[in-house]
């Protein structure tokens, strides 16, 4: 439903069911079974459920399939899986690509979590792992060889904000045939082209921006038809891995304010980043939205998160921390409040000095959050807290 509207439309009308009562809002459909009218009706639906058929809520529940049937249509792919939360996502589109004796490459620089599955459980199960670099072309090439079963990657990594050139990874990657896994959590559904560029396998963590008010954990993987349903979804049902209904319908009323909300979170984002970008006390702005960055031919439209180095380390990131009055000090991303990390020490604690200072992720690394506040209170909290230093 719904593939010729615009996203914003999409985002508040596709994948609607409506029961019996006509209800204008989404359903909250808690039940985990379904009663069926008799015993052959329940044959049937074992051997083959129909579009709005469902047989137990960890294969599907029909509060989870609007979401489902929502942001695959947002993000223009075939289906959609929904996941109890990013790292559900994630684990599952990998475990439901790679077996034994396959290869994956992927960038570097990943989310802590996804590190460690690449690093030490697929390793365990005999895949063999590499690691690029991912904004280096050449390193790409040169690593996806004959026989490469996939590659794996945040569009823009966390929390260096570097971008990954999506269709030239997979362009080299169809090249030998492998699939292309892409985290865009990062680039939201709002700014992603994903699957226009390539992409074989999409995940998000709907944690972050799809909820975007700091509630409920939950994730999605999307793809083809052929995949999702198929191996991926597959692999998600008997693994116990799916959204529950609750945090589905949160996530669905999310969809509905996502492009709003992510639109201003970045035009705020790309305000404070212009405020700090000639700071002293600052060794570096990173944000995409920049002209001067980097990634930004890649992701004009910056997104919701900056990055900034304060001159003076961990003790000086410390301090400005904790003189920080609005802004708090969490690890989520994507919500309506406002939140700095110090990765250093809490989401990237788990990496040695050594990977750490390899992905940039210096002791003065700040990671910004930019939630729905007005920027000009957003930068004058940032202000006099470099005061403090
Ligand atoms: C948060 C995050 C995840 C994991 O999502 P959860 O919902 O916390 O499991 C995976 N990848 C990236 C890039 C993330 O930011």
């Amino acid at each position: 439903m719904g593939v010729t509207w615009s996203k914003r439309t999409q985002a508040v009308h596709a994948g609607t069911r409506r029961s019996q009562y006509g209800e204008l809002s989404e359903a909250l459909f808690l039940t985990q079974g379904f009663d069926y009218p008799s015993a052959e009706a329940a044959e049937a639906r074992f051997v083959e459920p129909g579009a709005d058929e469902f047989i137990y809520a960890r294969f599907g529940n029909p509060t989870v399939a609007m979401f489902q049937d929502r942001i695959a249509t947002l993000e223009g792919a075939e289906a959609a899986f929904a996941t109890a939360s990013g790292m559900a996502a994630v684990n599952g589109a990998l475990m439901a690509t790679l077996g034994a004796g396959d290869r994956v490459v992927a960038a570097r620089a990943l989310f802590g979590s996804c590190l460690y599955i690449l690093e030490e459980i697929l390793p365990r199960l005999g895949v063999e792992v590499a690691f690029v670099d991912g904004t280096d072309l050449e390193q790409w090439r040169a690593a996806v060889t004959p026989g490469t079963r996939a590659v794996f990657f945040e569009s823009v990594s966390n929390p260096t904000l570097e971008v990954i050139d999506t269709a030239a990874v997979a362009q080299i990657a169809h090249g030998v045939g492998a699939t292309v896994i892409v985290d865009n959590v990062f680039a939201t559904p709002v700014f992603s082209r994903a699957i226009e560029q390539g992409a074989d396998l999409v995940v998000y963590s709907a944690t972050k921006h799809i909820d975007g008010q700091g509630r409920c954990l939950g994730g999605v993987i999307l793809g083809r038809e052929d995949d999702i349903p198929g191996p991926v979804e597959t692999y998600m049902k008997h693994t116990g891995g799916a959204l529950s209904p609750f945090n589905a319908w949160v996530m669905l009323k999310g969809l509905e304010t996502l492009d709003l909300r992510v639109r201003a979170q970045a035009a705020a984002a790309l305000e404070i980043a212009g405020a700090l970008a000639g700071e002293a006390r600052l060794a570096r702005v990173i944000y995409p939205g920049l002209s001067t960055d980097p990634g930004h031919a890649l992701m004009p439209e910056g997104g919701t998160v900056l990055s900034i180095d304060v001159a003076g380390g961990r003790e000086a990131a410390f301090k400005l921390l904790n003189a920080l009055k609005i802004i708090r000090i969490s690890n989520n991303l994507g919500d309506a409040k406002s939140i700095a990390t110090h990765p250093a020490t809490t989401t990237h604690k788990r990496l040695s000095q050594d990977q750490r200072a390899r992905l940039g992720i210096t002791p003065g690394l700040i990671r910004l959050s930019v939630g729905l506040e007005d920027p000009a209170d957003l930068i004058a909290d940032l202000k006099s807290a470099l005061d403090m230093i």
